[in-house]
C-alpha cells in the first residue's frame, strides 16, 4: 500500500457538494471584495477561538505582517522568535523593518524555551512572536507574564494551531494578537491562500482592519500607508463549510497521534512529548532520529511519504546570510533540522493505513537495529 504524507483531495472529496454549494452562493451574489460572506467567518472565527474579533487576510504571511505594523512594531525594533519555524515568522519581522532574535527550543517539545527568552531581551526588543509548532502550544503563561513585566507585545503564529488548548483555553485569545493562516495544507485549509488574525483588542482589530483595505475605512480616504491583504469572500465561504468538520478532523489527528505513540513507543524513535496542560491540534506529527535520511529513504522505498519540517533553519538559510556565518551559532535549531522528520497525517489517513505506516517504521527501525549489532 502507498501511502502519501497528504492526501487534500481525499479530505475535500465528502465535502464536495457544501463547497460547491457555498462557491456557487458567493458566484451569485455578485459580491467579490469582502462583504457578508467575509463578516460571517470572520465573527464565526472569532467565536470558535473564543476571541472577541476576527479579521480576514490574504494569507498567514500578511497577519504575522499587519499584526507587527498595528502593534507599532518597526524599524530598529527587535522581536524574539523561535530559532526553529517556518521562514514567514521571521520574514513578517523583517518586512516591518525589525529584527529577529533566535531564541532556540526545548527539544523535547519543539517550542520556545521559557528559560531562554529572558536572556533576550534587550532595550529594543519589542515583542515575542512564539509559534504554535506542529499544533503543539508553546509554553504561553510564562511568556505573557515576561512579557507584561518587560511591557512586551505578544503575537502568536498559531499557522498550525487551530483548534489546539492551552490548559483548557482554546488558542486564539491569549496573546495580544493571534495570526493564523488558511493555506490548503493547514488543519483549516482553503482552497487557495487565506489567513486572519484573531484578537480581544477591538482597537487593534480596527486597526487590521484599515491596514488590510489600502489604509482606507472610508472609501478612497486614506489614514495609514496600508496593504491590499483581504480574504477572498470565495475563500471565507470555503472556509465556514469546513470550519464546521474541524472538530472532528481534530479528534480524528488526536486518534492518529496516540496510534502512533503506542505502534512506535519500543523504537529508537524520539518521540513528540506533550505536556499535560496541552492538547495540540496535530498538524504534524514529528519523531528524531540520529538516522533521519536514511529514514525517510527506507520508508519511501516501503511506500510511505514523509516530509522535513524544516530542513534549513532559518538563521541558515542565503535570505538571512547576515545570521548565518557562525557554525556554532543556535545549535538546537540546527540539531533539529537534521533529525526531525514527518509521518503521514490527516483526517484522510484511515486506521488501515496509520498502521501500514507504523509497521513500516518499526520494519526500518528494526533494519537500524540489525545492521549496528
Ligand atoms: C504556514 C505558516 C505560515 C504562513 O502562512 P501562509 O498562509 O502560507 O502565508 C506562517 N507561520 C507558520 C508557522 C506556518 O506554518
Amino acid at each position: 500500500m502507498k501511502i502519501p504524507f497528504l492526501d487534500l483531495k481525499l479530505t475535500s472529496e465528502p465535502l464536495r457538494d457544501e463547497i460547491t454549494e457555498a462557491i456557487a452562493r458567493v458566484m451569485d451574489s455578485g459580491i467579490y471584495i469582502l462583504g457578508e460572506e467575509v463578516e460571517l467567518f470572520e465573527r464565526e472565527w472569532a467565536d470558535y477561538c473564543g476571541a472577541k474579533a476576527a479579521v480576514g487576510l490574504a494569507n498567514g504571511l500578511d497577519a504575522l505582517t499587519l499584526a507587527l505594523r498595528a502593534l507599532d512594531v518597526g524599524s530598529g525594533d527587535e522581536v524574539l522568535v523561535p530559532s526553529n519555524t517556518y521562514i514567514a515568522t521571521w520574514l513578517a519581522v523583517s518586512a516591518v523593518g525589525a529584527r529577529p532574535v533566535a531564541v532556540e527550543p526545548d527539544c523535547r517539545t519543539y517550542n520556545m524555551d521559557p528559560g531562554r527568552i529572558g536572556e533576550k531581551i534587550t532595550s529594543r526588543t519589542k515583542a515575542i512572536l512564539p509559534v504554535h509548532l506542529y499544533g503543539q502550544p508553546a509554553d504561553l503563561d510564562p511568556i505573557l507574564s515576561l512579557a507584561s513585566e518587560k511591557c512586551l507585545k505578544v503575537i502568536e503564529d498559531a499557522a498550525q494551531a487551530h483548534g489546539a488548548n492551552y490548559k483548557g483555553r482554546r488558542i486564539g485569545a491569549q496573546g495580544d494578537v493571534v495570526c493564523w493562516s488558511f493555506y490548503p495544507g493547514k488543519n483549516l485549509g482553503a482552497v487557495g491562500d487565506a489567513g486572519a488574525i484573531t484578537t480581544n483588542n477591538d482597537a487593534v482589530a480596527e486597526r487590521i482592519k484599515t491596514l488590510r483595505n489600502y489604509g482606507s475605512r472610508v472609501k478612497y480616504v486614506h489614514e495609514v500607508k496600508g496593504a491590499n491583504s483581504r480574504l477572498d469572500p470565495l475563500q471565507a465561504a470555503v472556509l465556514r463549510v469546513k470550519l464546521r468538520h474541524l472538530d472532528r478532523w481534530t479528534e480524528h489527528r488526536r486518534g492518529i497521534a496516540r496510534r502512533y505513540d503506542a505502534g512506535l513507543a519500543s523504537t529508537d524513535l524520539q518521540l513528540p512529548l506533550t505536556p499535560g496542560w496541552v492538547e495540540s491540534a496535530w498538524h504534524l506529527y514529528v519523531v528524531r532520529s540520529d538516522k533521519r535520511d536514511l529514514l525517510q529513504h527506507r520508508l519511501a522505498e516501503l511506500g510511505v511519504g514523509t516530509l522535513i519540517h524544516y530542513p534549513i533553519p532559518p538563521h541558515m538559510q542565503i535570505a538571512y546570510a547576515e545570521y548565518g556565518s557562525v557554525p556554532e551559532e543556535l545549535p538546537i535549531a540546527r540539531q533539529m533540522a537534521a533529525e526531525v522528520l514527518s509521518l503521514p497525517m490527516g483526517p484522510f489517513l484511515d486506521r488501515e493505513m496509520q498502521q501500514a505506516v507504523i509497521d513500516a517504521v518499526n520494519t526500518v527501525d528494526r533494519e537500524f537495529r540489525q545492521s549496528s549489532l
